[in-house]
């Protein structure tokens, strides 16, 4: 166990009739907001997909397994990226970082700004071929899509509750989700119980904001009166794995004209954590020898 608040617990309901998954993020949610420098806005939108593929990951079985959901949208805010990994590391990226809307109340209303759009998650195990899924935006404020892509590309009925609330300063206060997925064997009584149950509980980061942990959320709340357990709880955290080497690659992949054509150093920028690779002309040159 770790001293970090933030984990991943996955669990299960009635005698594995249904899996729970869930996490708090708020740390690895302040982390991306301070990189990146978000808006109010674009860091509730990247606080609710970071929480949404940090409970997806909770799946991964495959050691080399990674799942990343992306959101293109017609609206101001337009989407991002986010990917979470086996190992707990979680990175993304908002396609519109600095977006302030002149209406003050529209800075909170992620679905609204986003309007039409799709919502694709790509799975990779790392030995097959990468598998895709993707869906229309059913109210763009995640949760609901998250639940509505289950349910559409994989037959699961899902429940879910995802919540980052920020304050006047974009100081995130609470960030966290809850996940519940119907496996086929599940009671239907049940299903509707644990569904209403979902739809009595406020918001979790509200919760959270209180002072309740997600355990005390689950029992208080999403399965009050059911029988449950954690079966794990693994450490989750904001990290990326760029590194020069792989900048180095991705230099080559732009072909050998293009890298002669270069004057100068250059100097790219990682998406996902603003760490910034400077190739000399020198280093450049290199390069173009390792290609002959
Ligand atoms: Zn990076």
């Amino acid at each position: 166990m770790t001293n970090s608040k933030e984990t991943l617990l996955r669990g299960s309901i009635e005698d594995n009739q249904f899996r729970l998954f869930a996490c708090e993020t708020t740390g690895i949610v302040q982390q991306i907001r301070d990189i990146h420098d978000l808006y109010p806005l674009p860091s509730i939108l990247m606080g609710r997909l970071i929480t949404a593929v940090a409970l997806m990951s909770g799946e991964l079985k495959a050691p080399q397994g990674e799942i990343s959901i992306r959101i293109d949208a017609e609206g101001p805010l337009k989407g991002g990226i986010v990917i979470a990994n086996k190992e707990g590391m979680l990175k993304g990226y908002a396609f519109v970082p600095q977006l302030w809307l002149p209406e003050n109340q529209d800075n909170f209303l992620v679905g609204k700004n986003l309007g039409k759009g799709t919502f694709t998650v790509i799975r990779q195990s790392g030995l097959k071929a990468p598998y895709q899924g993707k869906i229309e935006l059913r109210d763009g404020e995640i949760g609901t899509d998250l639940a509505y892509y289950y349910h559409q590309s994989e037959q699961l009925p899902s429940a879910v509750n995802l919540g980052v609330l920020i304050d006047q300063e974009a100081r995130i206060r609470a960030a966290g989700g809850i996940m519940i997925q119907a496996l086929p064997q599940a009671d239907k009584s049940l299903t509707l119980q644990i569904e209403e149950n979902m739809i009595n509980t406020p918001n979790v980061s509200d919760l959270m904001d209180m002072g309740m942990t997600i355990e005390e959320i689950l029992d208080r709340f999403v399965l009050k009166g059911l029988a449950w357990q954690i079966s794990k709880s693994t450490p989750i955290r904001f990290q990326c794995d760029c590194s020069k080497e792989r900048f180095a690659r991705g230099l080559l992949l732009l072909g050998k004209e293009e890298l002669q054509d270069l004057r100068e150093d250059i100097s790219p920028v990682c998406h996902y954590c603003s760490a910034v690779y400077t190739f000399t002309k020198d280093e450049i040159e290199d390069l173009l020898k390792s290609l002959d």
